[in-house]
């Protein structure tokens, strides 16, 4: 039991006791199909008005910032988070554009430890283990997921089991091992190795990260929003460009900041836009639709290659309570976008990072922004996570021998 929080049921609004492990909703869950989004998602909720009370100070971000957000967080003592820099990651404002008149930020999430978002919900869940003295820890992944908690286990002397589809990319595959885990790569998709991870963690007794199935990783997710607002110095941006597949981070990010609307620190919630990959828009699509259709997905963009988005139902509530906009991108767009990121900001993401940046580019050059808007773009992994992506963009050039003359030959054919 904690007091300090509960789970609530976003379906059938019915709360759950912190401080216990719990996944889904035991009622509305219980009729989950393979192949359809999950019901009885639980959201975290905490005890606003206390927290409000508890502080006299007229900056109460400032008084929840000093103690590293630990108000906001399912945790009774910061000395199980891990020992590592989790988030407080940049914001860089893009320079250059002295013709525009509204702002655009990159939050560069790829300066994780495992070089991507999922740390952030990984670092919560694997402290919430060490709180309650759990040793192992499990997790269906297409990469990232995997990759991030068994990076995070090994810092905090935990064992991690990672379950993928064995077609994941290399250097992912290779973190997850070179961490220590145990890898288990499964004949068939995310969605064989998410039920498989269940199976494990009913029968060993393992604790289950699986993205919004675990109630924590949207949790840890929702401290990207603190550091945007505090990074923007109290200013809650216009618009955030977010990478979707399951929608769990989409959900958190929305949650960070609805959890400061709750507190009265904001007045207003920032527009989130979702991005996906045309060739994986299972949640876009749905939106709208009575009843779920998935269609097989094939993009670039593995980590929102998404056939049956987990986290549909509360990231559909978001968008619809705060008016929540939705933008797909091309395999194409995506490709082109990595190179003009890359070049025009040092940033080499991977490929569904860069779709929320191809995502603000659409929305840039269909005059979308607002004179003097706040535009923030989250960049979620790191580029070198997959380079067989972008081979077909870039041409590494045939060796010279080592004088000046063959440079010089090679530099006038070239240019
Ligand atoms: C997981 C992931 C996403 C998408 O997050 P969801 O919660 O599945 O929507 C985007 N970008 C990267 C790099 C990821 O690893």
């Amino acid at each position: 039991m904690s007091e300090k929080y509960y789970f609530e049921c976003i379906d059938c609004n019915v709360g759950y006791p912190g401080g216990n492990i719990i996944y889904l909703c035991p009622v509305c869950s219980k009729d989950n199909q393979p192949g359809a989004p999950p019901r009885g998602v639980l959201k975290t909720i905490y005890d606003y008005p206390g927290i409000s009370a508890k502080t006299h100070s007229d900056n109460l971000f400032q008084v929840l910032e000093q103690d590293d957000f630990m108000s906001l967080l399912p945790l009774t003592d910061r000395k199980y988070w891990p020992n590592m820099r989790i988030g407080g990651t940049p914001l860089y404002k893009m320079g250059g554009r002295t013709a525009d008149n509204f702002d655009v930020y990159l939050k560069d999430d790829s300066q994780n430890p495992t070089f991507s978002f999922k740390d952030r919900a990984s670092a919560l869940v694997s402290a919430w283990a060490r709180e309650n003295g759990i040793q192992t820890l499990v997790a269906a992944s297409t990469g990232n997921a995997g990759s991030s908690l068994a990076g995070i286990c090994a810092s905090q002397g935990q064992q991690a089991m990672i379950v993928v589809p064995a077609a994941a990319p290399l250097a992912k595959l290779t973190q997850i091992l070179m961490y220590g885990a145990t890898l288990i790569p499964v004949k068939g998709t995310y969605d064989d190795a998410f039920d498989l991870s269940v199976q494990i963690s009913e029968k060993y007794g393992y604790y289950n990260r699986n993205t919004a199935f675990n109630p924590l990783t949207i949790e840890g997710k929702k401290t990207v929003s603190f550091e945007i607002y505090s990074q923007l110095r109290q200013h809650v941006p216009d618009r955030i460009f977010i990478p979707v597949g399951d929608g769990v981070i989409y959900s958190g990010v929305c949650k960070g900041f609805e959890d400061l609307l709750k507190l009265g620190i904001i007045d207003r919630m920032p527009v989130l836009v979702a991005v996906q990959a045309e060739g994986s828009s299972n949640l876009i699509k749905n939106l709208e639709s009575k009843s779920f259709i998935s269609t097989p997905s094939n993009t670039i963009a593995d980590s929102i290659s998404v056939d049956v988005p987990r986290c549909f139902y509360m990231t559909a509530r978001y968008m619809n309570e705060y008016a929540g906009e939705a933008v797909s991108v091309s395999d194409k767009e995506i490709l082109a976008a990595s190179l003009l990121l890359s070049r025009s900001a040092g940033i080499f993401s991977e490929p569904a990072a860069v779709a929320a940046y191809a995502g603000m580019l659409k929305y840039r050059d269909l005059g979308l922004f607002p004179a003097g808007s706040k535009n923030v773009v989250l960049l979620t992994g790191s580029g070198l996570k997959d380079l067989s992506a972008v081979q077909s963009s870039i041409r590494i050039p045939a060796a010279v021998e080592p004088d000046i003359a063959a440079v010089e030959n090679f530099v006038n054919t070239r240019f």
